[in-house]
C-alpha cells in the first residue's frame, strides 16, 4: 500500500510510480484475462508513467505482449533491450518501417498503402515484416472498413505468399467498450468475428485475434479471443468508473502526485485569489501555494475544484490553475477542521492524487472536478515533473521525463 510518501529535498513536485502496484495489476488481469494473454499497452510514455519502468513492471507482471501507438515508441522499447512481442498500430507514411522490420516490431495495418509500404520496408532489409491487419469494425477512427476488409486481406496475403510479410494477427478496437450495453458493443464484436470468418475463408491464419481494452476485459468475458489490449487498468485506474473503481477489480493506482508547499501566508477576508480573482476568501485566513500548474498537468478546468490533501485535510483549489502554480485556503477544508500557518509551512508536502488509501484524492476525483477522464490526467503529467520509482527490481531511482 502506498503510504504517503516523503518528496525529495528541494523537489518541487514528482510522480511516484509504483511499479510494484503495475507489476501485481498486470497479474490480476492477466486473472479477468482468462486463457488469453495481456498486451500491456505502453502507449504515451506509459499513460505518463515512464515507458521503460512501466514496460519492464508489466512485464514482471505476466504480460506476454507490448503495445504501443507510435513506432518510435516500440523502438525505443527495442533500443532498451526489451525483446517481448510488440505491436505497434499507428503510422504514417514515410514512417520509420525498415527500423521497425529490424527490430521485429509487428506493424498495425489499417490501409493498403500502410501494406504497399511495409512490404517495400521488408524487401529492402531483407527480412520478412510482421503485420496485424487492423479492422474499423464500427469505431469510425482508424482501421480498414469492413467494405474493404476483403481487399486488404487477399492484398496482404499476396504479399505473404511473396516472403514480404508475415500476417500474424487481426484486431479491432471499440467505440463504447465503457458502457458494455451499448448496442455498438454487439455489433462491433459480431462485425470482427465476421471479418475473421472471411479472412479464413480466403486463406489467412492468424496467430492472435483481439479485441478488448480494459473496459472490455473487465466486463465483457466473452471477447477476450487471444489477447487482451490493458491499457489504463495496468496503471491501476478504472476504465468504467461509474460501474467500479479499481479495487473492485483487483488494481490500484499507481502513480502518486506530490507538491511541496511554497510559500504560506496570512490575507483578510474578502482577498481575491491568483489570476481573474476566480476565489475570494470568506474570512481572515492562511493561503498555502503548490508549485504545480497546467505546465506540469493539472488541468485548468479544475479551477476553485480540484482536490488536494494536506495538512490531514482535503481542500478545493482556491481559485485557477496557473502555469506554474496553484492556491490553497488553509482555513476552508471540505473536511476536518481549518488549518492555519502552526498547521503548515512552507517545505510540507502535499499530496495532489494517489491511491486513495490514505485520504488523498484519486486521479478519478479530479477527472470528476475537472469534467475529463483519468487517462488524461496522468497522461497529461508535464516532462517538468521528474517521476521517482518504487518497487521494482532496483532501489529507488530517479530519472528525468525529458
Ligand atoms: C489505447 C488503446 C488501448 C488501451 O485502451 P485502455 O482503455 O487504456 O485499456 C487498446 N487498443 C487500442 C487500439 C488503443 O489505442
Amino acid at each position: 500500500m502506498i503510504t504517503l510518501l516523503s518528496l525529495p529535498a528541494g523537489l518541487p513536485s514528482a510522480a511516484v510510480v509504483d511499479l510494484d502496484a503495475i507489476r501485481d495489476n498486470v497479474a490480476a488481469l492477466n486473472e479477468h484475462a482468462g486463457e488469453a494473454g495481456v498486451m500491456a499497452v505502453v502507449k504515451g510514455d506509459g499513460y505518463g508513467h515512464g515507458l521503460l519502468p512501466s514496460a519492464r513492471a508489466a512485464l514482471a507482471g505476466g504480460a506476454t505482449w507490448l503495445g504501443v501507438a507510435q513506432l518510435s515508441e516500440g523502438l525505443e522499447l527495442r533500443a532498451a533491450g526489451i525483446e517481448v512481442a510488440m505491436l505497434a498500430w499507428l503510422t504514417v507514411p514515410g514512417d520509420r518501417y525498415a527500423e521497425a522490420v529490424r527490430a521485429g516490431i509487428d506493424l498495425g495495418v489499417s490501409a493498403r498503402w500502410a501494406l504497399d509500404e511495409v512490404a517495400a520496408a521488408a524487401r529492402e532489409v531483407g527480412q520478412t515484416a510482421r503485420i496485424q491487419l487492423k479492422l474499423d469494425s464500427g469505431l469510425g477512427r482508424n482501421g480498414v472498413t469492413v467494405h474493404d476488409w476483403t481487399d486488404l486481406v487477399d492484398a496482404a496475403l499476396k504479399a505473404q505468399a511473396d516472403g514480404a510479410v508475415e500476417l500474424v494477427g487481426a484486431f479491432s478496437h471499440y467505440a463504447w467498450a465503457d458502457a458494455p450495453q451499448h448496442p455498438t458493443v454487439r455489433a462491433q464484436t459480431q462485425a470482427f468475428a465476421d471479418a475473421l470468418e472471411t479472412a479464413q475463408h480466403r486463406g489467412a491464419r492468424f496467430q492472435v485475434r483481439h479485441l478488448a481494452n480494459s473496459a472490455a476485459t473487465l466486463t465483457n468475458p466473452a471477447v477476450r479471443y487471444d489477447l487482451v489490449r490493458a491499457g489504463i487498468s495496468v496503471y491501476g485506474l478504472s476504465p468504467v468508473p461509474e460501474l467500479a473503481g479499481p479495487a473492485q477489480f483487483g488494481l490500484r493506482p499507481a502513480m502518486t502526485l506530490l507538491a511541496r508547499v511554497a510559500n504560506v501566508k496570512r490575507v483578510g477576508p474578502g482577498q481575491g485569489v491568483s489570476y481573474g480573482h476566480a476565489y475570494h476568501t470568506p474570512n481572515e485566513t492562511t493561503l498555502a501555494l503548490l508549485p504545480v500548474g497546467y505546465a506540469d498537468g493539472l488541468p485548468r478546468h479544475a479551477g476553485n475544484t480540484g482536490p488536494v490533501l494536506l495538512a490531514g485535510r482535503r481542500y478545493r483549489l482556491a481559485g485557477r490553475v496557473c502555469m506554474d502554480q496553484v492556491v490553497l485556503d488553509l482555513g476552508e477544508p471540505i473536511d476536518g477542521p481549518p488549518a492555519g500557518p502552526e498547521d503548515v509551512r512552507a517545505g510540507d508536502v502535499a499530496v495532489i492524487f494517489g491511491a486513495g488509501t490514505s485520504g488523498e484524492p484519486t486521479a478519478q476525483d479530479w477527472a470528476d472536478a475537472a469534467g475529463t477522464i483519468s487517462y488524461e490526467i496522468v497522461t497529461r503529467i508535464g516532462s517538468r515533473v521528474p517521476r521517482l520509482y518504487r518497487g521494482g527490481d532496483g532501489p529507488e531511482s530517479w530519472r528525468g521525463s525529458a
